[in-house]
């Protein structure tokens, strides 16, 4: 009989990422009552994916979640090892040696494309590129926005853009005192902007925004949001979606752009505005984008079903700046059956498998990687739960000898000149950058390369 699972022969699991799915996989495992070793692996050396680096520097009650990763993180069979990149400094083969499974949490990094002539003109850019550059993630560090235009275009109509519209409407002082990385800060700071418009291809109706975050797009200190009331009438169908007591969001969402319509004009130095059924077919520009064209679109089809169809009406707007906020897709590793389609690793139910439908012993996938880009922090916890389940079930299955665990890794890292960030490294850099945010009433100021991170370690070691 297999002892794997046994505190003889614990089951060890790498899990790829450190982002809210890995944290819930692992919290999952250790508390399975099966004997379980996690090694997380992360590709920066901060924890955390897109709660640091995506949720955005004015929501800080949202980040709170780390309290809860910090606490899993403690545990003595948990191991963090930052710095490692899966696909790059160690393959899935080297991992399948030293684990019996592996959970695949690498979330989603690269963006959909819009595929219209002109989108990688130079002032075009992807909402992750600009939510990447505001929160200090070292991949955007280097990017550079130009603000110097009034005008900025927002594709698409989630959460994320109205994220990037609060990041561009905001005054220094309603940002100063987050966890905004400095530069950005600065750049924001000698900002010209002073029209956002967010734009989404369907109709108010089906704008993707949570009612909380689009309020908030109407409670900036010098941004005013405009909606044009004409454009809140709907179709029968959209008409008959708002009544649906499942669709609560949406009515909630008309609701507040019925306000937003209702205001008196607007007076404050930005405008936000809101435009629906337009999609945008051509960016032009010589080099650089000067405009953008939009075809306006109907919807077509029954409630909940409906999609948007161009009208061949066009309409352009100047404009310097342009964001496109579409959706994410997952990034390949090879030995990883990729979906090309959805973005996503191929998997059933969080297995993974081959093209041929075939499950591959020991390989899993939890969170973004595993369904696509969507819900929020929290809607990853089941999604990981769920995966830990399957793994679980397949104890069986898995080759059930003893294995070393990140102990067998350490040695290829080290010939690899891999410096590893373990989890009391990392709350050393995060003390360091809580210390550096203090005289700015921040409650840190990030680090922004990883150069800049490791320093605090080799500083700690030439001092201890
Ligand atoms: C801009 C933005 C803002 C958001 N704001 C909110 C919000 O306010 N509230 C909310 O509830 N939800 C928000 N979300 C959604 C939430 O962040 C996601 O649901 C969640 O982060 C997905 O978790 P994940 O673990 O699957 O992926 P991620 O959080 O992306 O974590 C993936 C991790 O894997 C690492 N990784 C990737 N590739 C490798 C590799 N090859 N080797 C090693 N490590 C690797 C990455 O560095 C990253 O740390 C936001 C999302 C975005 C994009």
């Amino acid at each position: 009989m297999s002892t794997l699972g046994t505190e003889r022969n614990p089951l060890r699991v790498a899990i790829v990422g450190s982002g809210p799915s890995g944290f819930y996989a692992s919290e999952s495992l250790l508390k399975s009552g099966y004997s379980v070793r996690v090694d997380m692996l992360e590709r920066l050396p901060a924890p955390y994916g897109l709660v640091r680096n995506g949720v955005a520097p004015d929501h800080p009650k949202l980040k709170q979640a780390i309290l809860v990763y910090e606490k899993i993180a403690e545990g003595p069979e948990f191991n963090f090892l930052g710095n490692v990149s899966i696909g790059r400094d160690l393959t899935i083969e080297e991992l399948q040696r030293t684990h019996h499974a592996i959970i695949f949490a690498c979330g989603a990094e690269a963006d959909r494309k819009l595929g219209i002539p002109g989108e990688d003109l130079s002032g075009s850019h992807t909402a992750t590129e600009f939510v990447g550059w505001y929160n200090g993630h070292p991949d955007y560090r280097d990017r550079t926005f130009n603000l110097s235009n009034e005008v900025a275009v927002i594709i698409g109509q989630g959460n994320v853009a109205a994220d990037v519209c609060r990041l561009l409407g905001k005054t220094v002082d309603e940002l100063k005192h987050t966890d905004i990385a400095e530069h950005a800060l600065a750049a924001l700071a000698e900002s010209k902007i002073r029209e956002i418009h967010v734009v989404g291809r369907r109709g108010p109706a089906q704008a993707k925004f949570t009612p909380a975050e689009l309020r908030e797009l109407g409670e900036m200190a010098d941004c005013d949001p405009v909606v044009a009331p004409g454009d809140l009438d709907m179709n029968p169908e959209s008409l008959s979606e708002l009544v649906e007591k499942t669709n609560m969001i949406n009515a909630k969402n008309i609701k507040i752009f019925q306000e937003f319509a209702q205001r008196a004009a607007p007076t404050k130095r930005r405008r936000c505005y809101f435009h629906f059924l337009k999609s945008p077919i051509e960016l032009t520009g010589d080099g650089h984008l000067k405009r953008v064209i939009f075809e306006k679109n109907r919807l077509k089809g029954d409630p909940f079903q409906q999609v948007a169809e161009g009208t061949t009406e066009r309409k352009e707007l100047a404009c310097g700046l342009l964001f496109r906020s579409i959706g994410y897709r997952g990034v390949p590793i090879p030995g990883a059956p990729f979906d090309e389609r959805r973005g996503v690793f191929l998997n059933k139910g969080g297995r993974l498998i081959d093209k041929y439908n075939s499950i591959i012993p020991g390989l899993y996938a939890a969170g973004w990687i595993k369904r696509g880009p969507t819900g929020i922090i929290g809607t990853n916890r089941a999604d990981s739960v769920a995966t830990v389940k399957a793994l679980l079930e397949d104890l069986g299955v898995l080759s059930g000898g003893e294995k070393p665990g990140a102990e067998g890794l350490y040695p290829y890292l080290a010939k690899r000149g891999i410096r590893v960030v373990s989890f009391s490294d990392w709350r050393a850099i995060d003390a360091a950058e809580v210390e550096r945010g203090r005289p700015k009433g921040k409650p840190r100021e990030k680090f922004t390369t990883v150069k800049g991170m490791l320093a605090v370690l080799n500083k700690r070691s030439e001092t201890t």
